[in-house]
């Protein structure tokens, strides 16, 4: 008998604020609760621009060239589409169901924005960007990019044609996830046909949550989670049921947790403070490349 994994508290959105103009989101973690800054690590930050209309504009909305070091930064779009550029010369366009997986690693800048079509055209916009820690060993590595179509997204099909599940990281039920991570990191995207039921396992230590990006799931035969929330498992027990009370779309996240010592300031991610400051040295000095706006 596998022993439940207990439900900590389901989370509505907390207050939306706006990153740059181009992006409305809910920071369920480490701002938008009171709850521990590592409580979901290796998950730092999870930002969700719940489904809204941007009307058209001609000039892209986004967020210009900022850094980031220590870490990764993993964007899903849902609806619309975004455009990226980064200082190692990577660009592309996310496109509804893709994902985007930058390792900044050691240092990049990079900027984010509606890609030029959308935006002129306008209509639903639906994003996800985790901030994903590395380890102490790691966070000086060199920048790496992963873009990742949805065409190239593992995916395991639920018999009976109940559902895909797209194994971003991991494994489920026997299939790979696509994504090359730094630390064990189970992530799903599960699209679930209405009154679709199922059952799965994450370690007991792995930090766990998620997301309710369409519809409504019932969780563990108890509580029902809506849409735009998330859900917070606590670190006991191993077994996950859910059941769609309707057409569903759902953000898996599972994680074994970085038990390292942890200074987070603006956009870097280090071990300690002399690093923050290092990293702001190494930014002012130019040595994250160059980009223009
Ligand atoms: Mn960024």
């Amino acid at each position: 008998m596998k022993s439940e994994k207990e439900i900590q508290q389901i989370l509505p959105p907390p207050p939306a604020h706006m990153v740059g103009d181009g992006f409305r989101v809910h920071n369920f973690f480490p701002h938008g609760y009171n709850i521990d800054q590592r409580r979901m690590s290796p998950f730092f930050l999870l930002d969700y621009n719940a489904k809204m209309e941007f009307p058209p504009k001609d000039e892209p909305r986004g967020v210009g060239v900022h850094p980031h070091r220590g870490f990764e930064t993993v964007t899903i779009a849902y609806h619309g589409k975004v455009a990226h550029h980064d200082s190692k010369g990577n660009q592309g366009v996310i496109e509804e169901g893709d994902i985007q997986w930058m390792t900044a690693a050691s240092g990049i800048l990079h900027k984010e924005y509606h890609e030029v079509g959308f935006s002129r055209k306008g209509g639903p916009f639906q994003m996800v960007q985790l901030w994903i820690n590395l380890p102490a060993k790691d966070k000086m590595s060199p920048p790496a990019y992963q873009a990742i179509t949805n065409a190239q997204i593992a995916k395991y099909e639920i018999p009976g044609n109940k559902g895909t599940i797209e194994v971003i990281a991991g494994e489920f039920a026997g299939v790979k996830g696509t994504a090359h991570t730094f630390t064990p990191i189970e992530m799903y995207n599960m699209r679930l046909k209405d009154k679709t039921e199922i059952a799965f396992d994450l370690p007991e230590d792995y930090n766990t949550g998620i997301l309710v990006v369409e519809g409504s799931v019932l969780v563990n035969g108890k509580e029902v989670a809506p849409v735009d929330n998330f859900i917070l498992f606590k670190n006991v027990g191993t077994h996950i049921s859910l059941r769609a009370e309707k057409e569903s779309t759902l953000l898996v996240l599972s994680g074994q947790p970085i038990k390292e010592p942890l200074v987070a300031y603006g956009p870097f991610l280090m071990n300690t403070k002399e690093e923050i400051l290092q990293a702001y040295n190494d930014f002012n000095a130019g040595k994250f490349g160059h980009l223009e706006d």
